[in-house]
């Protein structure tokens, strides 16, 4: 651009020439160059007068950014049980958007695993955050990366769909939320089991892992393989948060083996009095050992143990959380103008069976149904019937359900 005999444009403060230095900005009157920026923006943090504020009051794509605690109570609302859990996790999440809003603080991203059996709320925690923190959400199955087993191609389809999510508006995307579930089933199998398995889970593994850390990735804006004549688009995977969650059967027996082992060596295991489910928190080692990588295991350095759901637990989820089974069923005999009622022992009941079918509370939804099914069939025919109640007996299929169905009747109950 510039000849010898033109002049050189130079920092006003340090005066050092354009060629000479990376950035030369351009003010009012004269330039300022990058060193000198940083040393000014040195002076103003040292005086507490930089521009980040002490309260984190940013944007964060949806809202304010809440207090752990606020986000702790906004999960309380609608996860039964999994303190540890969700204590934990708003830590993590609050953490990780204090890193988005602080980036000059150079703090390293931290995604979030969950382990824990089927139905107790992994996927529902992962959902609720997004939904409080108001950023795009997405959901993918890991056991699907296995099948294609192509690497990287389908790992980036995650991305499409958290940039779905976000309307294609890829700078929200970017502080998105992905929960990536049955992470475990991509574990490498042990020692003494087939190498295929091996090699197909690895290689999801490895894809995944470029995801989890940080990259810049071409997403296919119609999924599928990426085409060499297609436009893709780029998405920065520094920012999103991941969060992966997997029930890990048998991890539990590794974490055992390795306390027995210390045990013998003096190491004290409180948990040995523990009798029911097993609560030993899993160290990174033990997570190798299942067949997950090192490196993988290293860009999931939270890591949230979640509980059985026992029945009391499974009795409160039908109808304490917002928006519960049971509130949605009311409102739906409602709208036939049927006041719906459960007993508590009902619920008890219903809670037993989804113990005793081992579906965790995922199976609470398809007991109801069945119980509540031949009344949905009949009661909208029925418009003398002002209320149905539900008991033990109903449940156990050992008696009709309860109906009243005057208005003086309903009032003399009530
Ligand atoms: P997971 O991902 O652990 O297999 P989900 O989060 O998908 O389980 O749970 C399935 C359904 O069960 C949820 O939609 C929710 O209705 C219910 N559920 C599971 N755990 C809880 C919980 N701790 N509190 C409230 N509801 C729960």
């Amino acid at each position: 651009m510039s000849t010898k005999q033109t002049k050189e444009a130079r920092c006003s403060f340090c005066l050092k020439k354009q060629s000479d230095v990376q950035y030369l900005i351009k003010g009012g009157d004269g330039f300022i160059c990058e060193s000198c920026l940083e040393i000014c923006n040195g002076i103003l943090s040292d005086q507490g007068l930089d521009k980040q504020p002490e309260k984190p009051k940013e944007e964060k794509g949806g809202k304010e950014l809440p207090k752990p605690m606020d986000i702790k109570a906004h999960l309380d609302k609608h996860i039964i049980g999994q303190n540890e859990a969700k204590e934990t996790l708003s830590v993590a999440v609050y953490n990780h958007y204090m890193r988005i809003f602080h980036p000059r603080m150079k703090l390293d991203k931290s995604n979030v695993l969950l382990l824990g059996p089927t139905g107790t709320g992994k996927t529902l925690l992962a959902k609720t955050l997004a939904e409080y923190l108001e950023v795009p959400f997405a959901i993918a199955d890991a056991t699907t990366l296995t099948e294609a087993g192509y690497v990287g191609d389908d790992v980036e389809n995650i991305l499409l769909r958290l940039i779905q999510a976000a309307n294609y508006d890829i700078k929200l995307a970017q502080k998105g939320i992905i929960y990536i579930d049955e992470i475990d089933k991509i574990a490498r199998k042990g020692e003494n089991v087939s190498i295929t398995r091996d090699v197909s889970g690895e290689g999801v593994q490895q894809a995944l892992l470029k995801i989890l850390e940080g990259t810049l990735a071409s997403v296919p804006p119609n999924g599928g393989r990426k085409h060499p004549t297609e436009n893709c688009l780029q998405i920065d995977t520094t920012n999103i948060l991941f969060i992966c969650g997997g029930a890990f059967v048998g991890l539990s027996d590794i974490v055992e083996h390795r306390l027995s082992r210390k045990s013998t060596i003096g190491f004290h295991n409180e948990n040995t009095n523990k009798t029911s489910s097993k609560v030993c928190t899993p160290l990174p080692c033990d997570l190798h050992k299942f067949g997950m990588l090192p490196e993988l295991v290293g860009r999931l350095p939270i890591i949230c143990t979640l509980q059985d759901l026992h029945i009391d637990d499974l009795r409160r989820i039908l109808d304490t959380p917002k928006n519960s089974i049971i509130a949605q069923y009311k409102k739906l005999f409602k709208l036939s103008g049927i006041d719906l009622k459960f007993t508590d022992d009902a619920l008890v009941c219903i809670a037993k069976e989804a113990i005793e079918n081992q579906t965790g509370a995922r199976g609470l939804r398809s007991i109801v149904e069945r119980i509540l099914n031949p009344l949905m069939f009949k009661l909208p025919s029925d418009e003398t019937v002002k209320r149905v109640t539900i008991d033990e007996d109903y449940v156990n299929g050992n008696g009709a359900a309860k109906l009243i169905k005057s208005s003086q009747q309903l009032e003399s109950a009530s």
